[in-house]
């Protein structure tokens, strides 16, 4: 994709702060981290979102992410680390090129990564359930 800005990130045509690389990825800093050492997992080829990336591509962002967290852990010395992954722009996705977000998470960071949760009667799940299976 000529026009994708992570296409040319990924593939190195723009710079950016590596702190991985191998023949199928780049993990790059997000230039507006939520925390320290948040970083961007990019496939190098180009996929929009989960709904189009091969299943053996996003297992091996993941095997990195992995790595990498390892590494944030020891190195940054995180309390806890999020794993983040937005598909369309309903879910928060801005930038269309499928990324896995590695968000290292430090005790009182004032970050807020997780959702409202909301309060579906036992009838309500069983529907969804039924609709998803059905
Ligand atoms: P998402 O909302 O999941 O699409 O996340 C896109 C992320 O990419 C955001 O966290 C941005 O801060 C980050 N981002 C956008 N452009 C760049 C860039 N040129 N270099 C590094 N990170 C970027
Ligand atoms: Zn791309």
């Amino acid at each position: 994709m000529s026009d994708c800005i992570f296409c040319k990130i990924a593939n190195g045509e723009i710079p950016s702060n590596t702190i991985y690389e191998d023949d199928d990825f780049r993990v790059i800093l997000d230039n507006g981290p939520a925390t320290k050492g948040h970083a961007l997992v990019l496939p190098k080829k180009h996929y929009a979102d989960l709904f189009e990336i091969p299943q053996e591509v996003v297992m091996g962002a993941v095997k990195v992410a992995q790595e990498v967290a390892g590494t944030m852990k020891k190195k940054l010395g995180c309390d806890g680390l999020n794993l983040v992954q937005n598909n369309g722009a309903a879910a928060g996705q801005t930038v269309m090129h499928f990324h896995l977000h590695i968000i290292p998470r430090y005790e009182n960071d004032g970050q807020h990564i997780l959702w409202k949760p909301t309060s579906p009667s036992a009838d309500e799940l069983v529907a969804i359930k039924n609709e998803i299976l059905g």
